[in-house]
C-alpha cells in the first residue's frame, strides 16, 4: 500500500499560496516589478494615455512606428498606433508566420464617467458637467470621491487640445455628490441599482458667477470664461471632445506588508502592461509575437478601436505578406492569450462564488477556459487541447498559476475579447490576474498574482 501523504501528493491537483514557495530573490523581483507598474497606471487613466505612455515604452526598447506600406523585416520590432487609442506592437521572427504568431490581447479602456456632448450647465448656484457612463459600474460608487478629468478635445480647425486637471497636488479635482444618510429615508429603500440614477451623476465644477456686469446663466459663463482663458476652447467645442471623468487616486501599495496594489483601472491595465512588458523582456527571435492593447472593451470591443476591427488581422495579413505567407495558415496556426483580469475570490462576499472553481488571490495567474453567462453564453471556450498546451508551457517555466470561472454559473457573468480573436480562426484562451472590487473606482490586486501573469506572457513569448 502507498503512502496517503505520498498518493496525494500524486493525484491531487494543489492550489497553494505562491508565498509558500518563492525565493526572497523572487520576491524581491516582483515588488520592484509593481512600483514600475504603478508608474505605468498613474499615467495610463484614460486608452489615449496608456497608448502614449506604452509608444514610450516601445521606442525606449527598441521598437519603430509602422504604417501599412511600411517594409516589414526580419527581426524588425514595430509599433502600430491606432488612432491614438489602440496601439499593436510586434516583432517579426526567423521562422516562418506560418508556424504561427503568438499574440497576447489586452484592453486599456476602463470603466468611467464620461462627459455628455452637452455637457455644462448650472442650478441652484452651482456649475455642473452631465456625464454618461462608460462600462458596467455600480453607480453608488462614483459619488464623493475625487475626481479627475482626462481628455481631448479637437477644435473644429483640427487642433488638439489635451487635458488633465486633477493629478497635480495643486490641482482642483471634481466631484458628484451624494444624499445626506440624514435625508436618506426613501433612497436607502431602494435597491443599489437604482439608488443613484444616471442623470444624478452630474459633475460639479464650480460656483462663481461672471461678476463684472449682471446676466444669467453668470456661473456657466465664468467657467466657460476659465477654459477659454485657459485652452481656447467654447461650449461648442465639448461636441468634438471625448473628456471623461476618473478616479484621482493615484496607484499605492495596500496593507502593512505591502502584498496588495490599489488602482483606478487594474481592469485590464493589470494585464496590458504585463503583456507589453514581457514583449520587450522576450529573448526568442525565431518566433513572431505581438501584443494588442484593445480599446472599447468595457463596450462591447466594437468600432474602429475595438478588438472586433479588422486592424489586427489586418496587420498579419501584411505580415504573412511580408514574409510569403499564407495569411489563412498563419491565423490556424496562430495562439492567443487573451489577457484580462478576472474575479478573486472575496470571502466579505461568498455567496456569490463557487470556491472550488474560483481564482485566489496570491495563487497566480488565473487561466479560464471560458466566461459568458446564463449556462457560457458569449464564451470561445478554449479547447482541452489548448488547455493542455498552457499547462504545460506555464509548468515548465516555473509559472504559479489556477484554473477558475467567474463566480457561481447563476450569478451573473461576464465576457472578454477572447471570442473576437477566436472568431477570427486563432486558438485563444483567457489568462489574466485576479482582481478585487472590479470596476469600483479603486480595484486591488495582489503583486504576485501580477508578477507572475507577466512571467506567464514572458513564457509564452518565449
Ligand atoms: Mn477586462
Ligand atoms: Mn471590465
Amino acid at each position: 500500500m502507498e503512502n496517503a501523504a505520498e498518493l496525494k501528493d500524486k493525484l491531487f491537483n494543489k492550489k497553494e499560496s505562491i508565498f509558500n514557495n518563492i525565493s526572497d530573490e523572487e520576491l524581491d523581483r516582483s515588488a520592484a516589478y509593481a512600483e514600475t507598474y504603478k508608474v505605468f497606471m498613474d499615467y495610463s487613466k484614460t486608452e489615449r494615455e496608456a497608448v502614449r505612455y506604452s509608444v514610450m515604452l516601445c521606442e525606449e526598447n527598441g521598437y519603430v512606428q509602422y504604417n501599412f506600406g511600411d517594409k516589414l523585416e526580419v527581426g524588425g520590432k514595430y509599433y502600430y498606433n491606432n488612432r491614438g487609442k489602440e496601439l499593436i506592437v510586434f516583432k517579426i521572427g526567423e521562422e516562418s508566420p506560418e508556424n504561427g504568431i503568438f499574440i497576447s490581447a489586452a484592453h486599456i479602456d476602463s470603466p468611467r464617467l464620461d462627459i455628455k456632448p452637452t455637457p455644462l450647465y448650472e442650478d441652484s448656484g452651482m456649475g455642473f458637467l452631465k456625464t454618461h457612463y462608460y462600462g458596467g459600474i455600480k453607480k453608488y460608487q462614483w459619488t464623493t470621491i475625487p475626481l479627475a478629468l482626462h481628455g481631448v478635445v479637437i477644435k473644429k480647425d483640427g487642433e488638439t487640445v489635451d487635458i488633465c486637471i486633477g493629478e497635480d497636488e495643486d490641482d482642483p479635482v471634481f466631484y458628484v455628490d451624494d444624499l445626506l444618510i440624514h435625508l436618506s429615508k426613501d433612497q436607502m429603500q431602494k435597491p443599489l441599482g437604482e439608488a443613484i440614477p444616471a442623470e444624478s451623476l452630474n459633475i460639479l465644477i464650480g460656483s462663481e458667477p461672471y461678476h463684472s456686469e449682471k446676466t444669467d446663466e453668470a456661473i456657466k459663463l465664468n467657467l466657460l470664461k476659465i477654459l477659454d482663458s485657459k485652452y481656447g476652447i467654447c461650449e461648442a467645442d465639448f461636441l468634438s471632445a471625448e473628456l471623461t471623468a476618473v478616479p484621482a487616486y493615484k496607484a499605492r501599495d495596500i496593507g502593512l506588508d505591502r502584498s496588495f496594489i490599489g488602482a483606478y483601472g487594474h481592469d485590464d491595465r493589470v494585464c496590458a502592461y504585463p503583456a507589453i512588458t514581457a514583449l520587450f523582456d522576450s529573448t526568442n527571435e525565431n518566433k513572431t509575437v505581438m501584443v494588442i492593447l484593445a480599446d472599447k472593451e468595457e463596450v462591447g470591443s466594437g468600432g474602429v478601436s475595438g478588438m472586433q476591427s479588422k486592424i489586427f488581422t489586418d496587420l498579419i495579413d501584411e505580415i504573412a505578406a511580408a514574409r510569403n505567407a499564407n495569411p489563412r495558415k498563419v491565423r490556424s496556426a496562430s495562439k492567443c492569450l487573451s489577457a484580462d483580469v478576472t474575479a478573486a475570490f472575496d470571502p466579505n462576499f461568498a455567496e456569490v462564488y463557487e470556491k472550488r472553481n474560483s481564482s485566489m488571490v496570491n495563487c497566480g495567474a488565473a487561466l479560464c477556459k471560458y466566461t459568458g453567462s446564463r449556462g457560457k453564453s458569449g464564451t470561445s471556450d478554449a479547447s482541452a487541447e489548448t488547455v493542455a498546451y498552457v499547462r504545460k508551457l506555464l509548468d515548465d517555466a516555473g509559472v504559479v498559476w489556477q484554473l477558475a470561472e467567474l463566480g457561481k454559473t447563476d450569478q451573473g457573468g461576464g465576457g472578454t475579447v477572447a471570442i473576437y480573436i477566436a472568431n477570427q480562426n486563432i486558438e485563444t484562451i483567457d489568462i489574466g490576474v485576479p482582481v478585487l472590487s472590479m470596476h469600483a473606482p479603486y480595484e486591488v490586486v495582489s503583486k504576485l498574482d501580477l508578477y507572475m501573469t507577466y512571467k506567464a506572457f514572458l513564457a509564452f513569448n518565449n
